[in-house]
Order: structure tokens, then sequence, then C-alpha cells
């Protein structure tokens, strides 16, 4: 519990209107995607880092915990304050401050909606790639902690590759400046990298300048159902080794495309093995070749059906079965645990061979999909929690899923970040002394154990997972 008196500082800071204590408010700001929740003292919604730096001053006069929080749709429990203290939610520093069209750079606060910064950077031939399937809530300072991906991370990579510079608040207080403006510059160590994907536990990050690039001329869709999962899977080798990089490569097994057409009743084939949502884009003279290409290699691997949409409302139509898959799932069963493990892209129905043999030895339902061009496969365990041993279960399974991962050559995560409920396998990858290092970093930047304890380290995590 944060002291009344502390609570009258914190107010003092941000005005009575921005530091919120009543119950309601703070079950609002209790939970984030999981199934996770705990409860904050104290919910602050600050407007400058002059403002976070007051508050992270008394933080670590008075040892109370900081939660950075952005739209809360973290896949991981990233934002749940699993010890109380104050959640520092971003969402009112939510200004573009700059669209730079001569040096092809944005600077905007850390609460602007990932989709609006889209839209205004493509109202003049400018783009912004990162595309996580949030984007329309998501906060761009939430993408850049938890370096998120999307269906474009094929061709255009994810966060990181965006991001020159940042302002954040150390978690002692104190305001730095990473990075540059500049295409290019070797000073020191990368901190901009290190925050990327740091979760909230190194800095509060109150500015982002973001790399822009021209906005592709055009762009075509193509939806291919194939019979197995083999064809799909060695259909998305062939494109990629014929030198062809499509923006997007969407991949849904049967189980997913069983629950979308349940769903959406959009004419979807049950008994297709696998299907693929494929994009290209790039220069309009180019693109009517590589769908050419795509096509061949496709009908090559037993392709049941191959979809190519004329215009973008018929686009738009396609992605709808993607778009749906989240929402559809979880029909099968209330309690959806989403893993994102990544493979190489070769690797990719090795790891849905070894997800179905899990999925059979612990009688549990699991349904995969997600970005097979970057071997990004969501796997998902669907449980239901009042059944016994069902938790147990999962859990048992969700190791074997990493360690396949793991052995297949791949990580734990492609873009979910640790949090906490990745956090007891952390070791599994890194190793006890990779775990080490990085507790130090964690150390030297946040003496005090202030900024977001609780995730990311094995032995900081109190609370049971999912
Ligand atoms: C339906 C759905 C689809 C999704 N699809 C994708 C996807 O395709 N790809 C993908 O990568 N992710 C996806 N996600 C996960 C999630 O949307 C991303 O991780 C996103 O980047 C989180 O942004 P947010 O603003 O909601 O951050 P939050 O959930 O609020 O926070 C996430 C983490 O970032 C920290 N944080 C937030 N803001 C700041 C800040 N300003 N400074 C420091 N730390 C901060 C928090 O402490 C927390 O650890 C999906 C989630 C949902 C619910």
């Amino acid at each position: 519990m944060i002291d009344r008196e502390v609570i009258k500082q914190i107010t003092e800071i941000v005005g009575r209107e921005n530091a919120v204590e009543d119950r309601e408010t703070r079950i609002c700001y209790a939970y984030d995607a999981t199934n996770i929740h705990h409860l904050p003292d104290l919910v602050v919604f600050p407007r400058t880092p002059q403002q976070i730096s007051g508050i992270l001053k008394l933080a670590n006069e008075h040892r109370f915990p900081v939660v950075p929080r952005g739209a809360g749709t973290g896949f991981t429990g990233g934002t749940i304050p699993v010890e109380g203290g104050v959640v520092l939610v971003l969402t009112k520093m939510n200004k573009i401050l700059k669209i730079d069209q001569d040096n092809l750079l944005a600077i905007v606060e850390p609460g602007v909606v990932t989709y609006d910064l889209q839209q205004e950077v493509e109202k003049i031939g400018l783009f912004y790639p990162p595309d996580p399937a949030s984007l329309k809530s998501s906060t761009l300072g939430g993408n850049v902690a938890e370096c998120a991906g999307g269906p474009r991370a094929v061709k255009y990579g994810v966060t990181k590759d965006y991001v020159l510079g940042l302002e954040a608040v150390l978690p002692t207080g104190e305001i730095i400046s990473t990075g540059v403006q500049t295409v290019k510059s070797v000073v020191g160590y990368d901190l901009t990298k290190l925050m990327v994907g740091s979760e909230g536990t190194l800095g509060v990050i109150t500015k982002i300048i973001l790399r822009l690039i021209p906005l592709p001329k055009a762009k075509r869709t193509m939806l291919v159902i194939f019979p197995s999962i083999e064809s799909a899977a060695t259909s998305v080798s062939q494109i990629i080794s014929s030198r062809i990089i499509p923006t997007t490569l969407e991949f849904m097994d049967n189980a997913t495309i069983r629950c979308v057409e349940d769903y959406l009743h959009m004419g979807l084939p049950v008994e297709a093995g696998a299907l693929l949502i494929i994009e290209v884009d790039g220069a309009p003279e180019a693109l009517t070749g590589e769908v050419e290409e795509i096509h061949k290699i496709c009908q090559a691997n037993l392709a049941m059906e191959i979809k190519v949409a004329k215009d973008n409302q018929e686009a738009e139509d396609l992605w709808k079965a993607r778009r749906a898959v989240s929402s559809a799932v979880v029909k099968l069963n209330p309690t959806k645990i989403n893993e994102d493990v990544t493979v190489p892209r070769s690797k990719v129905a090795d790891i849905l061979r070894r997800a179905e043999a899990i999925s059979k030895k612990y009688g549990l339902i699991i349904v995969n999909f997600g970005h097979a061009g970057d071997g990004n496969i969501h796997v998902n365990v669907l449980i239901d929690k009042r059944k016994p041993g069902e938790v147990e279960k999962a859990h048992a399974a969700v190791k074997e899923i990493f360690q396949s991962a793991l052995d297949l050559g791949g990580t734990l995560s492609g873009e979910h970040g640790i949090g906490i409920t990745k956090a007891p396998y952390l070791p599994l990858e890194l190793g006890d002394m990779g775990v080490q290092v990085m507790k130090r970093i964690k150390k030297a930047f946040d003496p005090n154990n202030i900024l977001n304890p609780g995730k990311i380290f094995p032995d900081a995590v109190k609370t049971t997972t999912h």
C-alpha cells in the first residue's frame, strides 16, 4: 500500500483528475489480454516526462512499484501490477509531434495508437510498416516496449527496425535521450536497442523517433487452400527460396479454419488441411509476375483453390478470415493460452507436427495459426480451467512446445515478450549465465527494483500463470 501522504504528493504532481484511486478504475487497470489480474493502489495518467520523473523519484524514496502501461493489449502480463503500486497509463501522451518528410521520420509520444500514425503518414505517401493485429488499439510505446511484429514482418521487419531514438525516464527518475535523427550513428552502447523490447522494466518511454519508408505503390492479395499442412509449409519455403519476399505469408491450420468458418460462415472449406493468405507489394508491373510465380508454386504443391483479390474490397474480404481468428478460436474452450514460438522458416512443418503430437499426448485442443513467412507460429492451447487437471496438463504441454521450438533452432517468443507467463521458461533459452547478465543490466538501471517488478525473470514472478 502506498502511504496517504505519498498519494497526496503524486496528486500534486499530476493534478487531481490524473491520479485515480476509486476501485472501479483500479479494476479496469488490473488486467491485460492474459487471464492474470492484480489491483494497483493508484492509476496515474501523466502528461509530461517531468511528471513521470517526479513520480519515479518518489517511488525510489518510498519504495513502491511503478508499472508503465499503454493500451493493455499485451499477451504476457507485462502491465499487471503484480506487487501493487502505481499503474502509469501513457495514453494521454498521444501527440504525433512531427512528420519529417525530408528525413523520412516521425517523432511521436508513446500513447499514439499504431494505426493512427499509419493513417497519418499514408496520407502523404509514407509508410510505417509494423502491424500487430492489435494495431487499432495498441500504442506505439507498448509496441516499442514489446518490440511488436505483425504479418508484414516477413518483408519489412519488426518495431526495432524502425526505432531510431527514444526519450525515456529512467527507473531512478532521470530523463535521457537515446539514438539519433540521422540514418546512422555509432556512439557508445546502443541504448535504443536495449530499451526496445525491455517490457517496461528499464525505463518509461516518453518520446519515439521512428523511421518511415515510401508507401508501396500497389499490392495484391491471395488466399490459397491446401490439402495438408505439409503442402502449405512446402509452398512457404519454395516461395521464399524463389527469391520472392511477400509482404505477408499468414497461415491457418485445419482446426483454425473450422473455427473461423463456424464463426463467419464465409465458405471456407472445412476439410482443408491449411490455408495461406499471401500478399505482395511494390511496383505494379512487378507484382503480376510475382503473383504468377506464387500461383505456380502453390499449384505444384496441390493447392485446392487459389483466390486472387481483384480490388481492395476483395482483399479486405480475404483478410476477414485471418482477423477473426482470435475471437473465433475461443469458442472451442474459454481459456486460450497463446504462445508465439518462432522457428527457422524451413522448420514450420516440423513445429506444427510436434504441436499435433503434444495435443494428442495430453488430450488438449491445440490450434495453430500465425506468420508462417517468418516462422512465427501462434500455438494456442485451449482449455477449460473448470476441468480438473486441465491447467496442469496445459503447462506441461506448453513446456514441451517451447522445448520443441528450441530443439528446432527457434525461440520462445517472436513478438509477445516474456512478461509473467513465459518467465519460468527463460533459462531454457538463455541459460543461467544469459539470465544473470540480463539481471545485472536491470540492476544497473533500477537498483531498487521499482519499475515493473515481477516480470521477465523467473524468480521475480510471484503470481501464478494463466
Ligand atoms: C487481439 C490481439 C492481437 C495481437 N496481435 C499482435 C501481433 O500481431 N503482433 C504483436 O507483436 N503483438 C500482438 N498483440 C500483443 C500486443 O498488442 C502488443 O504486445 C502491443 O505492442 C502492446 O501494446 P500496448 O499499448 O497494448 O501495451 P501494453 O499491453 O499496455 O504494455 C505492454 C508492455 O509494454 C510496457 N509499456 C507500455 N507502454 C510503455 C511505455 N511508454 N514505456 C515503457 N514501457 C511501456 C508495459 O509495461 C508492458 O510490459 C496482440 C494483442 C491482442 C489483444
